[in-house]
């Protein structure tokens, strides 16, 4: 595996979790996702690295997209209101 950084092929992987959180106040009262990822990390920069397993990215993904329309649902009122 090849650093995204900064191109070195020395690495070394270790167990995680990592909690998601949606990101911005609207998205607040939406359940954060849990992910037991192996993280790879560069030991010349310290960028690291994992992939989210299919069934938390779908989580991820869907929940994105249901906040991502509430929030536009909430502001449509003001926009209208900021257009008049
Ligand atoms: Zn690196």
């Amino acid at each position: 595996m090849k650093c995204a950084a900064c191109g070195s092929y020395s690495y070394r992987a270790f167990p995680a979790e990592v909690l998601i959180h949606f990101p911005g106040l609207v998205n607040i009262d939406k359940s954060p996702v849990f992910v037991f990822p192996k993280i790879t990390i560069c030991p010349e920069c310290g960028v690291g690295q994992f992939r989210v397993p299919e069934a938390e990215l779908r989580l991820l993904m869907n929940r994105d997209v249901a906040a991502a329309a509430e929030y536009q649902k909430k502001t449509a009122g003001e926009r209208v209101a900021a257009a008049a």
